[in-house]
């Protein structure tokens, strides 16, 4: 169910000449799964997506993007994107788009070194117990807790934050169930402006659920629409309660849009 600011909302995308409808991809699109690897989008959101993506080029166009932590190989395999679709990855540290390719991400000998060094202090943080699990980055690496009972995950996140507490250049980053620490400075506000410089869009529309969609929700402005998946503070300008209600919410962008 959507609230009525919501739905006003986005029928007054319909006037609106290019439109930027930028997401996140885990806990928006798909649930949460029990590996990263089986993440899959809602098929009612996949669809719109799709959807969103099939219009016209022209003054009057509709542009999609996604705005993942994930790598984009990952996101790539998750998410089957639309060949239109834009895609940042590692929350801003990697840009796809059809026009410019891949924009990969090249690391200084000292962020090398540094991501060495995190890499070795979170393995031996991730090896102390059985359910908690690393994922590797260009950017950094991710200890994953979110298999762990809830006590022993948020001890080993308190653990690995004290263990790179002392790392200058370093960008730690609390999700949920999770800890990134980044080697580049990056994060999805940066992600988000590259979108809409890309794009030139107009008006920029931002789903998002976890904490990191924070920096994106922060360079929206008046015009854009921020939505907030769940609960928690939020800076983005709305709310819905589910994941069914980003695919209705997305549905109704295709139709107002007449896609
Ligand atoms: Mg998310």
């Amino acid at each position: 169910m959507l609230d009525a600011d919501l739905r006003t909302a986005a029928a007054n995308l319909a006037d609106v000449d290019h439109l930027l409808v930028a997401l996140d991809f885990d806990g928006t699109l798909a649930p949460f799964a029990p590996t990263p690897d089986e993440a899959r989008a809602l098929p009612g959101s996949a669809a719109a997506l799709a959807r969103l993506a099939s219009g016209p080029d022209g003054p009057r166009r509709t542009t999609t993007a996604l705005l993942s932590g994930r790598h984009l190989e990952s996101l790539r395999i998750v998410a089957a994107p639309p060949e239109t679709t834009l895609l940042v990855g590692s929350h801003g540290a990697e840009r796809f788009s059809a026009a410019t390719g891949e924009l990969p991400l090249t690391l200084t000998p000292e962020q090398e070194s540094l991501l060495e060094r995190t890499t070795a202090s979170l393995r031996e943080i991730a090896d102390s117990h059985p359910n908690a699990a690393l994922e590797h980055k260009p950017s950094g690496v991710v200890l994953h807790v979110r298999q762990c009972p809830t006590a022993e995950g948020a001890r080993l996140l308190e653990q690995a934050k004290a263990a790179l507490h002392a790392e200058a250049g370093l960008t730690v980053t609390e999700g949920k169930a999770v800890l990134e620490a980044a080697v580049v400075r990056v994060d999805k506000g940066v992600g988000l402006a590259w979108l809409r410089e890309q794009t030139k869009a107009d008006v920029v529309v931002f789903v998002g659920d976890d904490v990191t969609d924070e920096h994106a929700f922060a360079t929206l402005n008046a015009a854009d629409v921020g939505v907030k998946v769940g609960e928690g503070p939020t800076a983005a300008r709305f709310r819905v309660g589910s994941l069914e209600d980003v695919t209705e919410f997305l549905t109704l962008i295709t139709s107002v849009r007449d896609l």
